[in-house]
């Protein structure tokens, strides 16, 4: 549970972010678990508390992402960083299909496995609420 930030932190944060997850969109309304403030760049890795380090992060994104900001691409052969709420658009690196989000670049490939944003139940989660107009 991330309870480090005021609430006022949080609504700004979550209200930049529409509400929704920032790697894989679920909205938070419909959400079993609460999203959280995730630190972009994690602490750790010199990540600071500045609002362009924070994003708004569904639990299953958060605790996969946990510390980790990048991974080996197996299609190019680079080391792209994780997608970056702030610095880079969600249309450019990842599009919806089917309920699966699929990524488009290097950056969307690695966010997708890293993040296990595809993982069955979250792909079964994104179709019903698709199909339910909630998604
Ligand atoms: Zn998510």
């Amino acid at each position: 549970m991330s309870q480090r930030y005021s609430a006022s932190v949080r609504q700004k944060i979550r209200e930049r972010a529409n509400g929704r997850c920032e790697y894989c969109k679920k909205p938070d309304a419909v959400s079993v678990y609460p999203h959280h403030v995730d630190h972009i760049i994690p602490v750790f890795h010199g990540g600071d508390n500045d609002e362009d380090n924070l994003a708004w992060a569904c639990f299953q994104c958060n605790s996969t992402k946990s510390g980790q900001i990048a991974s080996y691409d197996f299609e190019t052969g680079e080391l792209p960083p994780l997608f970056h709420p702030r610095r880079d658009e969600w249309a450019d690196h990842f599009e919806l299909k089917a309920g699966k989000i699929i990524g488009k670049t290097a950056i969307g490939r690695v966010t997708v496995r890293i993040l296990q944003i595809n993982h069955p139940d979250n792909v079964e989660t994104r179709l019903y609420l698709i199909q339910s107009r909630k998604w």
